[in-house]
């Protein structure tokens, strides 16, 4: 595919919420740096506008985005440009979405995450259902440890059918779960095994780089969120001439924005068009279980 896939991250590090798992700095951010940011964000959608190719964009905050209205109206601009294929973004779903019903339904998509420890499971569904009445598409996602088993279970149960829930592992130790726990979790997530390592990537080969990379609030290029060297800046002329196939220098790849850009594993396929927003190209016809009821 000739497109490029684009994760985008400003300098917005705060969020509404305080998970004890979060991986990210818990701050609080000044008028002035939401300002700075919003001013990012904003050059950042013009290059896309000016950038006439298929894009598809992933933005990944470091906290939470959607609370702030200048990310919902990014949203909407996006979702509206032709050439963007696919806008999506990383959200607890915490914000009203009444903003994002102007947007192209075709491009928009949120990724979700239920964080039981913050929110309520009817606060969360309630939500979900509101983007089923606007048509709006979206996975859901949840840490996989043990203390949510039980509300992974009941949130499978309240969603949609045919709304793709997935799982992401406890990674920290490699003997988390116990015999039987994996199963049950792909009882509920089927490509949950796809999580479960964190896959040896040192030389390895990978579209970050060449048809995927990550851009910065100040518009620096590296390949991917887990490899420090910067490779460009969009704002630069002719940055994509350093948009080419290098072998991978991490040692492992755990994270799903990151390994599915790696050819040998071939999600591509398996995701498709709803790689950036982590719904399966076919969920759920390859899962009937998860299908909707005919009348
Ligand atoms: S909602 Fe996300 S960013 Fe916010 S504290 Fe939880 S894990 Fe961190
Ligand atoms: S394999 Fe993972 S860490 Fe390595 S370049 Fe690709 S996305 Fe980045």
């Amino acid at each position: 595919m000739n497109g490029w896939h684009i994760l985008y991250r400003g300098s917005l590090s705060s969020c509404n919420y305080g998970c004890d798992y979060c991986p990210f700095a818990k701050t609080s951010n000044s008028v002035d740096e939401l300002q700075q940011d919003q001013r990012a964000l904003d050059r950042f959608v013009a290059w896309v506008g000016e950038t006439r190719r298929d894009i598809g964009v992933l933005i990944t905050p470091w906290g939470e985005a959607l609370v702030h209205r200048y990310y919902r109206r990014a949203l909407v601009t996006l979702s509206r440009m032709a050439h963007v294929r696919r806008i999506a973004i990383q959200t607890n779903l915490a914000a009203p979405i009444d903003d994002l019903l102007d947007a192209d339904r075709d491009a928009l998509a949120l990724w979700t995450t239920f964080h039981p420890s913050q929110t309520s499971l009817d606060r969360f569904t309630a939500r979900c259902h509101e983007m089923d009445a606007a048509a709006i598409r979206y996975s859901v996602g949840v840490v996989g440890i043990r203390e949510h088993f039980d509300a992974i279970a009941e949130l499978r149960a309240r969603l949609r059918p045919d709304v793709y829930l997935w799982v992401n592992a406890s990674k920290h130790d490699p003997a988390y779960y116990q015999p039987g726990e994996v199963e049950r979790l792909r009882a509920v997530d089927p490509y949950f095994h796809w999580n479960l390592p964190r896959y040896p990537s040192r030389g390895g080969s990978c579209r970050a780089g060449e048809t995927a990379f990550t851009v910065a609030g100040d518009g620096g290029v590296r390949r991917c969120h887990f490899v420090g060297e910067i490779i460009g800046n969009i704002y630069e002329p002719g940055f994509d001439d350093a948009l080419k196939p290098r072998p991978c220098p991490a040692e492992t790849c755990g994270c799903h924005i990151g390994y599915v850009h790696r050819p040998e594993l071939k999600l591509d396929g398996l995701f498709g068009a709803g790689l950036l927003e982590r719904i399966p190209e076919n969920w759920p016809k390859l899962y009937p279980r998860f299908a909707p009821a005919r009348c």
